[in-house]
């Protein structure tokens, strides 16, 4: 396997100028591995920027010369960069610096697994792609070799920001299946089992010293949706594929409840909700999980005698208007419908969002899906929430794992239940030439 050493602290020059040292007193007092001021001044900037520093100082209560210490460590790193601004006419305004973000300048890496395809994406912090590019790991039979392909994609993102002199601050990796609580490896994976074993986020580490949340495909899918979902809006977003999955957010902030070491389930797993105990078999080993009724796989298995063999070919066997999968369609989104309208209740979901291959399925039973869900929560609560279907589910997913990743750089805490951050701003520096 290459690996591109990517020295971390390599100072790299910007616009081609030579770098100048940071002073002592600056780096001996502000270091980025105990950042806690210093992640307050970016996550200001970043949300409110461009400001001075005056106003910065201000809203965080901090006293001027403090804050003046983290602008210019934050400016050294490459993560901040200032405006001079000349106010016109012959007020009584000084020119002033107005900071923010140098989203030219940073980068994040956004990591899909969509089984049997692996996708990886670099954009900078303006959300502009780079880099885009999938590979299938359909001949991989073990996780040992999907950990090469993967390396082998990963070197070409690294090697596109270091062409652009971009630094590297965070990537983002999502996963299908059952994930360890504590390192998001993969832990099970019905779907594809070679993904089992896979710790993307060591490997990550190890290989290109970048600091990787591995976590489940709903955050991405969440993250790919949540631009369009209003503010204050608590959303839920369903994907379906060959399993059914399930992320619910807010503002872009993703509702996570730790399943515990072992026993409980996390959001994603809503699928494997055993709704009879009676019920049909899920291959999780659970009997009447709500994914054993609309799971991709469960309609692969009863429609094979319509000559279906892929997700493709379901939406295509909807499209024909064929009347037993019609009457298929209708009942389960019914069932859909009276069992998310618990946990939509609970949690006031409004927005409701359908992505994934099998998306364009639920325009068939759409009218069945508010009937489910008025037989729990009364009709003039389900005719209140909105649901929609995502078009583009790649493009969403994609891009929801890239800004999965910035997000969770700004904002680790946010993700603290879901372990495995990086407790520095350093990032990763491009050797520069
Ligand atoms: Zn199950």
């Amino acid at each position: 396997m290459r690996n591109r050493a990517l020295k971390p602290g390599m100072v790299t020059s910007m616009r081609g100028k030579k770098k100048k040292e940071l002073p002592a007193y600056i780096r001996e007092r502000i270091s980025l591995d105990e950042l806690l001021a210093s992640r307050r001044v970016l996550q200001l900037v970043y949300e409110k920027g461009p400001l001075t520093q005056g106003e910065a100082s201000e809203a965080l209560d901090l006293s001027q010369g403090a804050c003046n210490l983290h602008f210019q460590r934050l400016e050294y790193e490459g993560l901040l960069r200032a405006h001079r601004i000349v106010p016109e006419g012959r007020g009584p305004g000084r020119p002033s610096n107005h900071w923010e973000i140098a989203r030219e300048q940073n980068a994040a890496l956004g990591l899909v697994f969509d089984p049997p395809n692996v996708y990886v994406q670099l954009e900078d912090f303006t959300a502009a792609i780079l880099f885009s590019q999938g590979v299938s790991l359909r001949a991989c039979r073990r996780s040992e070799k999907i950990a090469e392909k993967v390396s082998a994609l990963v070197v070409k993102a690294v090697d596109e920001a270091r062409a652009r002199k971009l630094i590297l601050r965070h990537a983002f990796a999502a996963l299908p299946g059952v994930l360890e609580p504590a390192t998001g490896a993969v832990k099970r994976a019905v779907n594809f089992p070679a993904l089992e074993g896979l710790d993307v986020s060591d490997l990550m580490q190890r290989a290109f010293k970048m600091p990787t949340l591995a976590n489940s495909l709903g955050a991405a899918y969440y993250y790919g949706e949540a631009a369009t979902i209003p503010a204050n809006s608590t959303a839920l977003v369903m994907y379906w594929d060959l399993g059914l999955g399930f992320a619910f957010g807010r503002n872009r902030q993703l509702l996570t409840v730790h399943g515990g070491e072992e026993g409980g389930r996390m959001i994603s797993e809503l699928g494997h909700i055993s709704i009879d105990a009676q019920g049909p078999r899920c291959h999780c080993g659970e009997r009447g999980c709500i994914e054993a009724y609309a799971g991709g796989w469960v309609l692969l298995q009863q429609f094979a005698g319509k000559g279906v063999t892929t997700l493709e070919h379901l939406v295509r066997l909807a499209e024909s208007g064929d009347a037993a999968f019609q009457q298929a369609l209708r009942d389960i989104s019914k069932l859909l419908g009276r069992h998310l309208a618990g946990a939509i209740q609970m949690l006031g979901v409004s927005e409701v969002r359908i992505t994934g291959p099998l998306a364009p399925l639920f325009h068939h039973g759409r009218a069945d899906f508010f009937t489910g869900l008025a037989e729990i929560i009364g009709i003039h609560r389900s005719s209140a929430i909105q649901v929609q279907v995502t078009e583009d589910f790649k493009g969403q997913l994609l891009a929801g794992a890239t800004r999965a990743a910035r997000r969770v750089y700004f904002y680790p805490d946010e993700f603290s239940q879901l372990s495995r951050l990086s407790t520095t701003l350093q990032g990763q520096r491009m050797a520069g030439s």
